[in-house]
C-alpha cells in the first residue's frame, strides 16, 4: 500500500475525468520540483475545480480564489466540494444583526437566518461597529464568523478582490502554502483595477477637462486637501457624536482610499515611475479622471506574493507573457496544458469573413456586417444563438437592421439592464430566440440548447482612444500585450456554447483579424481551440471554396 500523500488522494469526485488524474500529477511533479508558479491551461470540460481543490486537500493550507462572485457561487452549489472550504466575503455580503431588527420586513425576513445580505441594506460594513469607535456588539456577528473561520480552514475561498485586501497579521491571516486564482487570464485587469485613482468631479465643462498627465495630476492633488479636510471634519463628527450615519461613513471610507492610493502615486512618480491618466467626459458636466501605473509588476509582486509561498493560475488560455507582466521570471513558472475531451467537430469556428474590421473599416465594412449576419440568422433560423458585440453602437446598427424575419427573435442588453435582460431571455427566450450581448464574453454558460450558434463580429481589442491602452502600446511588449487581450476574450466567447461532451453549437467569426491573431499566436494558443480553428478551414472551404489565406480583403465566404 502506498503511504506517501499524493495530491490524487485529495481528489473531491467519486471518479476521475479523462485526464485529471495526469493533471494532477504534472502538478505535484511540479510542486516538487519546486516551480513557484504552476500555469494551468485548461479547457470548459477539464474539471478544474476538482483539480484545484485536489490541491488544496494536499498542501497544509491555501487561498482558492475567483475574480467573480457568480464562479464562488458555482463551488458552493458543488456538493462534492460543499465540505471542503470555508468562504468570506467582503462585509457588505453579510446581514447586520445589531441593525436588521429594527427593519419594517424583519418578521418576514428569510435573510436574516442565512446572515447573506441579498435585498438588506444593514449590512456589516456600515454596522454600528463600523460607525462609532469601541463600539461592543452583543450579537454574533455573520460577518466575523464567516471571516474567523476563514483563518482557521484549511482552505479559505475568497474573491480576489477579496484576497487584494488581506493583511497578513499575526493571529490573522498569516501566509499559506498555496494561493490558486482561477479563471486567472484576467489577473492583469484585476491588479490595474484594484490600484486604479478614479475620481468623477462635477461642474467641469468639457472644454475645461484636463488633456495633460500633469493636468490631471493637478486636479487630484487639488481634491486631496478638500478631501483631507472633510475626513478630519468626519472624525471630530464621529468623535463628538459618538457615530457616524452610515452614508457618512461610507464616504469617510472612500475618502481614506482615495487620499491613501493619491499618496501611493506621488511616491511611485517620485521613484520614477510611470502613471498614465485617462479622462472621460460624462453627461451634466461631469468629467471622470483616472490614474494607472503602467507597470504592474511591481503590484503584481505586492498582493500577491506575501500571501503563499506558491500560486496556481489556472484557465482555459493564459498568455506566456502575463507572468513577466505581474511580476514573476519565466524559470519560476511551470506550464501544464490539458487537451479538450469535446470532439472537435461539436464546436467547429466558422469563418463566414467580412473583412478585417477595424475603426478605421468599420463605415465601409457595416453593410456587409449586416448582411452575413442576416444570412447566419435565416440558415440557423429554427435553433437559439448568442451574438457577441463589443460596443453598443455596434449591437445597435445591427439591431437596426435585422429583416423583419429576424428582428422577433432577437432580446438584447443595455448598460442598465445587463444581468436582468440576460436571465430574462435565458429562461424565457423561445426555441429560436437569439440575444445580441455587448462584452459578455464571461462567466456565462449557454449549455445545450440555450445556445447552438454564436456570432463573434468583431475581434474585441482594447480601446485605442483609452489613453492607457495608448501608452500600454508604446512599451516593447505593447503588441503582444494588446493582441493577447483580444485573444483572452475570444477564447472566452468561444466557450460560452460548448459545454459538455455531447454538447455541440457553431461559432461564426465575421473579422479577418481574428484569423490573423490564431496565425499568428498559433504555437501558444491551446491546441484544443488551434484545431477548431482548422475545422473552420474545412469548414470555409466547404462554405465558400476559398483558402482563408490568399483570400484578398474583398472576397467573402458566401453562406
Ligand atoms: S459586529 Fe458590527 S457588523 Fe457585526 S453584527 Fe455587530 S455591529 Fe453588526
Amino acid at each position: 500500500m502506498d503511504t506517501v500523500d499524493h495530491i490524487s488522494k485529495h481528489f473531491p469526485m467519486p471518479s476521475f475525468r479523462k485526464n485529471q488524474k495526469e493533471t494532477i500529477d504534472k502538478i505535484e511533479e511540479a510542486i516538487t520540483s519546486d516551480y513557484k508558479v504552476i500555469s494551468l491551461q485548461a479547457p470548459t470540460g477539464s474539471g478544474k475545480s476538482a483539480i484545484n481543490f485536489s490541491v488544496c486537500g494536499f498542501v497544509e493550507k491555501s487561498y482558492y480564489t475567483t475574480p467573480l462572485h457568480i464562479l464562488l457561487d458555482q463551488v458552493v452549489r458543488d456538493k462534492f466540494l460543499l465540505n471542503l472550504f470555508k468562504i468570506v466575503r467582503g462585509r457588505d455580503w453579510y446581514i447586520c444583526l445589531e441593525k436588521c431588527s429594527d427593519c419594517i420586513r424583519y418578521e418576514h425576513c428569510n435573510e436574516k437566518n442565512t446572515g447573506v445580505a441579498r435585498n438588506c441594506e444593514h449590512t456589516c460594513d456600515i454596522g454600528p461597529c463600523q460607525l462609532q469607535k469601541e463600539y461592543k456588539c452583543g450579537k454574533s456577528c455573520f460577518y466575523k464568523q464567516a471571516r474567523d473561520d476563514a483563518i482557521e480552514s484549511q482552505t479559505a475561498l475568497m474573491s480576489l478582490a477579496y484576497n487584494f485586501t488581506v493583511k497578513v497579521t499575526k493571529g490573522m491571516w498569516q501566509k499559506r502554502d498555496m494561493l490558486i486564482i482561477d479563471e486567472a487570464h484576467g489577473v492583469e485587469k484585476w491588479i490595474l483595477n484594484f490600484i486604479t485613482l478614479s475620481r468623477v468631479f462635477q461642474d467641469i465643462k468639457h472644454a475645461d477637462a484636463p488633456t495633460t498627465f500633469d493636468e490631471s495630476l493637478n486636479l487630484i492633488n487639488k481634491e486631496v486637501d478638500i478631501a483631507a479636510s472633510e475626513v478630519a471634519d468626519l472624525e471630530e463628527q464621529q468623535k463628538s457624536l459618538g457615530g457616524l450615519r452610515p452614508q457618512d461613513l461610507k464616504k469617510y471610507k472612500r475618502l481614506v482610499r482615495f487620499i491613501d492610493i493619491v499618496h501611493v502615486v506621488t511616491h511611485d512618480l517620485e521613484s520614477g515611475k510611470q502613471w498614465v491618466h485617462n479622462v472621460t467626459k460624462l453627461p451634466d458636466n461631469k468629467v471622470r479622471v483616472e490614474l494607472k501605473p503602467l507597470d504592474i509588476s511591481v503590484w503584481g509582486k505586492g498582493l500577491l506574493l506575501g500571501k503563499a509561498n506558491r500560486f496556481l493560475f489556472s484557465s482555459g488560455y493564459i498568455p506566456r507573457n502575463m507572468y513577466s507582466r505581474i511580476g514573476f521570471t519565466e524559470d519560476e513558472v511551470a506550464w501544464i496544458d490539458v487537451p479538450s475531451t469535446f470532439p472537435v467537430e461539436n464546436r467547429p469556428i466558422i469563418g463566414s469573413m467580412v473583412g478585417y474590421i477595424s475603426h478605421k473599416t468599420m463605415d465601409t465594412l457595416r453593410p456587409r456586417i449586416i448582411e452575413v449576419v442576416n444570412k447566419i440568422l435565416d440558415k440557423e433560423k429554427d435553433i437559439r444563438g448568442f451574438i457577441h458585440c463589443n460596443s453598443y453602437k455596434l449591437a445597435n446598427d445591427i439591431l437596426g437592421n435585422l429583416t423583419p424575419e429576424n428582428k422577433p427573435r432577437i432580446s438584447y442588453n443595455t448598460s442598465e439592464n445587463r444581468s436582468y435582460a440576460l436571465e430574462n431571455w435565458l429562461n424565457n427566450g423561445k426555441s429560436n430566440s437569439v440575444f445580441v450581448g455587448v462584452n459578455m464574453s464571461e462567466g456565462i454558460d449557454l449549455k445545450d440548447d440555450l445556445s447552438r450558434f454564436q456570432i463573434i463580429i468583431k475581434a474585441p481589442f482594447p480601446d485605442m482612444s483609452d489613453s492607457y491602452v495608448k501608452a500600454r502600446m508604446g512599451l516593447s511588449d505593447g503588441k503582444p500585450w494588446y493582441d493577447e487581450q483580444a485573444l483572452m476574450a475570444i477564447l472566452q466567447a468561444y466557450g460560452r456554447c460548448v459545454r459538455s461532451e455531447s454538447d455541440w453549437a457553431r461559432t461564426y467569426i465575421l473579422d479577418w483579424n481574428i484569423m490573423r491573431l490564431i496565425n499568428t499566436y498559433k504555437n501558444e494558443l491551446p491546441y484544443w481551440f488551434v484545431e477548431a480553428f482548422k475545422a473552420a478551414k474545412s469548414e470555409t472551404f466547404r462554405e465558400g471554396g476559398i483558402n482563408v489565406k490568399t483570400m484578398p480583403q474583398t472576397t467573402y465566404v458566401e453562406l
